[in-house]
């Protein structure tokens, strides 16, 4: 339920923010124990931007949806798939989760994202019309960011040990695991959270360092692969933790009141958090014809009790993700192959001076590649198989580049057509004799500043101002001769003898 605008939202979530520090916990017998919020408070404490760029997105999001309109899917047909990398860190064995439990959890997510999961029947009638397939899938990465091919698993054993103040699990120097780039990952992190806290997130404009999501090594998967006797072995803290991380808040909003608001127009408007497992119309604020809608994976319910994102969600979800983790759509590290791509270091642009040099840089991604061959028009060598070329380029042009990289049977190439463009490497001026224009062309990076054209007594007949490389004069009205052209550049003072001749 939507109740406030964004403004009023903002100010209720900085005042609770000091609340949001004690997250519930399981010892305190309050159900499910996230502690999102409360990390959110810790990043605000720690990072001074994180807050106007997580208000921003905000912003971005919900300009996007006012546009679309809210429940609209982004784009009706599509599907994405985020690459997901789960790094498990343990102390002992029973810690260290089996491969079954975390493929489990991968399940888990797309069923509850594309709302196949087994239980959709227990979502009451009178929400199902709002229930969604977010569109939104996972797949578990097939290639690390070095290029090789990985499980999409990593495990690392540590004496260290995790609390979500601290964050530890995500770095290597504190006994934990950095996250991979996350453009290109998912990071799921699993350990052994201090104080019961079942997860984590870091919301849309966390710092690149602590993206992701850290879950407790008991709440990962589905029995029977999760083998712990809890009320949260059904893997729906993930689908929760997933959810902060695209953005979405609690479903009761962000503090206990009937006038606050999680953001979403279609979830009823609640008062605080639903523990355990309700049953029939339960209502705590009493706007909402249906009461409560304590199914929802964004409030406290046990895995068992929860079912169903609102197409709301479902749309906050996608905006969220297109505005704020776009490069993720574009990841290719579940595919097992390679995509071809380069860049210029040398210069840093793509412009160049006849008879100078330009160094190439094989920024391609996934698979690590084993051969480059490069084809450089106008270029000297034309070719090479080097991974980082060097090439000079002696005439003036505009000229393309392909890249082509293999790896096994894969191969990727990629083409930039008149990427380069190659200048005269001194001032020309043409053509001379000229009829009726004139054309004065500096190189690369060198700008005119004041051109004069002064016939044979010394009087100037033309005077330019301008900051462009390359400039056309008229001398259409001039009488046939020979003038001076005295040019000012960033260079210094040229002068040319032409002659107008028709
Ligand atoms: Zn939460």
């Amino acid at each position: 339920m939507r109740t406030f605008t964004l403004t009023a939202l903002l100010s209720v979530s900085l005042a609770i923010a000091s609340f949001a520090q004690q997250p519930t916990t399981a010892a305190n017998n309050r159900g499910r124990t996230c502690a999102t919020e409360a990390y959110m408070a810790v990043q605000q404490a720690q990072d001074p931007g994180f807050r106007a760029r997580r208000e921003d997105l905000q912003r971005k999001v919900q300009q996007s949806l006012a546009q679309q309109g809210q429940g609209q899917p982004l784009q009706a047909d599509v599907v994405v798939t985020i690459p997901v990398v789960f790094h498990v860190v343990y102390n002992d064995n029973s810690e260290n989760i089996s491969d079954a439990a975390l493929l489990s959890q991968l399940e888990v997510l797309n069923a509850d994202f594309r709302r196949l999961n087994a239980d959709t029947l227990n979502t009451p009638d009178y929400f199902r019309s709002l229930a969604a397939d977010t569109r939104i899938e996972f797949c578990l990465a097939s290639v690390d960011p070095e290029g090789n091919l990985t499980t999409g698993i990593t495990r690392t054993q540590t004496t260290s040990t995790f609390e979500y103040a601290f964050d530890n699990v995500k770095y290597s120097e504190k006994g934990g695991v950095a996250g991979w780039d996350r453009d290109q990952y998912l990071n799921i992190w699993v350990c052994n959270i201090k104080g019961e806290i079942l997860g984590y997130a870091s919301p849309p404009g966390a710092r690149a360092g602590v993206d992701g999501v850290v879950l407790h090594y008991k709440a990962v998967g589905a029995q029977p692969a999760n083998a712990f006797d809890t009320n949260y072995n059904m893997g729906r803290t993930a689908t929760h933790e997933v959810g902060h991380w695209l953005g979405l808040g609690h479903v009761w909003g962000n503090g206990y009141s009937c006038s606050d608001s999680d953001g979403i127009d279609d979830t009823p408007n609640q008062l605080a958090e639903n523990t355990g497992c309700n049953t029939g119309v339960k209502s705590s604020c009493d706007d909402s014809p249906f009461g409560d809608m304590y199914q929802n994976y964004m409030d406290y319910s046990d895995d068992a009790c929860m079912n169903l994102f609102t197409k709301g969600q479902a749309s906050y979800m996608q905006t969220m993700l297109a505005t704020s983790r776009g490069n993720l759509l574009n990841s290719i590290a579940c595919s097992g192959t390679l995509r071809s791509n380069f860049k210029t270091t040398s210069p840093i642009d793509t412009l160049a001076i006849a008879g100078n040099s330009i160094r190439f840089t094989d920024a391609s991604v996934g698979l690590r590649p084993t051969t480059w061959l490069w084809e450089f028009e106008g270029g000297i060598p034309a070719t090479s198989t080097e991974q980082h070329p060097v090439i000079s380029y002696p005439r003036p042009g505009r000229y393309s580049v392909m890249l082509t990289i293999t790896n096994g049977n894969h191969s990727s190439t990629e083409v930039k057509e008149n990427l380069i463009h190659v200048t005269v490497s001194d001032l020309v001026v043409y053509p001379n004799p000229a009829p009726d224009f004139i054309t004065l062309e500096q190189p690369a990076r060198v700008l005119v500043r004041h051109v004069e054209l002064i016939n044979q007594t010394g009087q100037v007949l033309v005077s330019e101002e301008t900051k462009d490389r390359v400039l056309r004069l008229d001398v259409r009205h001039l009488p046939q001769g020979i003038y001076i052209l005295r040019i000012k550049s960033s260079n210094g003072t040229e002068v040319r003898k032409v002659s107008v001749l028709r």
